[in-house]
């Protein structure tokens, strides 16, 4: 099973659920941009204080501060033997970036397919449970959009690696055919 891969998908699809149910599964690190920067933001940190703005109206964090501390992250040595990438590369600049970062290719990009309709009910419902600072209409919209324009192209970028898995359905049934989807 290939162990450098890299979630793809709207907001909304379950990429940070089934990241880290595989990450564990194939024990690998779940690197997660968006936890390590909503992480920075709970620290207070001098990162925190540059990204929170720009997060909580759903736009995209500077190419050059992601690149940096998805950089940092790889070099840790849990990552040497594999690594599974959650919401990074975001737009094809980061993705050759990532490029330049590591030696090895990666191997499978799983994209989670949800409709948009579905999209905005689940983010809306997880705006209630968890109160995430961008989960609200406006930015909901606008996370959306940003997918639509600078991280979709990403698809035809890795198109010889990517696999596409419905991402309707009870958690468990969406990562039993990325189990299989892996498996082919
Ligand atoms: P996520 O948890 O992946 O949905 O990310 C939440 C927010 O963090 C995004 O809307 C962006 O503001 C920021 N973010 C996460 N990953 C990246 C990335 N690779 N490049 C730029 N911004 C990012």
């Amino acid at each position: 099973m290939a162990r450098r891969i890299l979630f793809l998908g709207p907001p909304g699809a379950g990429k940070g659920t089934q990241a880290a149910m595989l990450a564990r599964a194939i024990d690998v690190p779940h690197i997660s941009t968006g936890v390590m920067l909503r992480d920075a933001v709970a620290a207070g940190s001098e990162l925190g204080r540059q990204v929170e703005s720009v997060m909580s109206a759903g736009d995209l964090v500077s190419d050059e501060l992601v690149v940096a501390i998805v950089d940092e992250r790889l070099e840790r040595d849990d990552a040497r033997c594999g690594y599974l990438l959650d919401g990074f590369p975001r737009n094809v600049a980061q993705a050759a970036a990532l490029n330049d970062a590591v030696t090895d290719a990666i191997g499978t990009v799983i994209l989670l397919d949800v409709e948009t309709d579905e999209l905005v009910a689940r983010l809306l419902a997880r705006a209630s449970r968890e109160g995430r600072a961008d989960d609200n209409e406006d930015t909901i919209r606008r996370r959306l959009e940003v997918y639509r324009t600078e991280t979709e192209p990403l698809i035809d970028h890795y198109v010889d690696v990517v696999v596409r898995v419905d991402g309707v359905g009870s958690i468990d049934e969406v990562f039993s055919r990325i189990v299989l989807s892996l498996a082919r």
